[in-house]
């Protein structure tokens, strides 16, 4: 029952609190799961829109080379060593026997859907998906979309990128990125599809049917594992990055159908720095 009371809330706060990979940042704050709890004026005020946010896009003046000088508070994006995405070069992977496999326990499970203004985004309705890294449980929060793919395999980007955030209970981040390349329709999409909006929305709309994430993951579940950050403002450091290696499938109508709302909205591959990236 607590679950149930505690969850809507951090859902609430994610979407006021998180960029993104949460990609909701209208509003853009810390992502400190202390200040999230504690901090409910801050909440108010980004519920009550009166706070001034700096707009950001994927070009121009306001684009990703320029995210760190439109806000302070997106002092990251510009001063983080550990930014994502990355190029994920596969002679330099290390493959660690020593990582753990990472346990996925997703079922079909309610979403709503929303466009805010930087990519589509469908929300769980329920706690119902999580995973668990490194011993730790991750509930999923958001799946949401990019194209091209912001991350690279040997310095080639995909047609599109999955990115399915995850928060645990102390407010850390584990996103699973998995690359999308033109070739089959993607039926395990398709509810998602068949609503996709075309313009900024104010509210989510509920996706008629359940959504299995289980089923569009990719079988083979090679991946490789860094420390990032959200890939859009505030540019939040300290996310664990699971990417898979294999990609999955979408037609040519499918992808063209998001680029027809969203043209680009991926952020470039930033610098490794001291950074490894592990594989299974
Ligand atoms: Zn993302």
């Amino acid at each position: 029952m607590k679950k149930y009371l505690v969850y809507p809330f951090l859902v609430v706060s994610l979407i006021f609190l998180l960029g993104a990979c949460s990609e909701q940042t209208k509003e853009t704050t810390t992502t400190s799961k202390k200040e999230e709890v504690t901090d409910t004026k801050e909440n108010n005020a980004a519920e009550s829109s009166e706070k001034p946010t700096a707009q950001w896009s994927y070009e121009g003046e306001t684009g990703p080379e320029h995210w760190g000088e439109l806000d302070p508070l997106f002092s990251a994006c510009i001063q983080g060593n550990e930014q994502s995405p990355i190029n994920i070069e596969f002679s330099q992977v290390k493959t660690s026997e020593k990582l753990e496999n990472i346990e996925i326990q997703y079922k079909p499970t309610p979403f709503s859907i929303v466009n805010n203004g930087h990519t589509v985004l469908a929300n769980a309705v329920t706690p119902s998906n999580s995973i668990v890294v490194e011993g730790k449980e991750y509930k999923l929060v958001q799946f949401h979309f990019h194209t091209p793919s912001e991350h690279q395999f040997n310095n080639q980007n995909f047609d599109m990128e999955l990115h399915l955030v995850h928060q645990d209970a102390t407010g850390k981040l584990a996103v699973l990125g998995v690359m999308i390349q033109e070739g089959k329709e993607n039926e395990k999409l398709a509810p998602v599809w068949d609503v996709l909006p075309k313009v900024e929305t104010e509210k989510d709309t509920l996706i008629k049917e359940p959504v299995n994430l289980q089923t569009l993951l990719p079988s083979d579940q090679t991946f490789f594992q860094y420390n990032g950050s959200l890939t859009t403002p505030p540019c939040t450091e300290e996310v664990k990055w699971v990417v898979f290696e294999k990609p999955i499938e979408m037609s040519k109508e499918q992808i063209q159908a998001f680029q027809q709302i969203f043209p680009d909205n991926h952020r470039p591959v930033l610098h490794l720095n001291k950074r490894e990236i592990n594989k299974n």
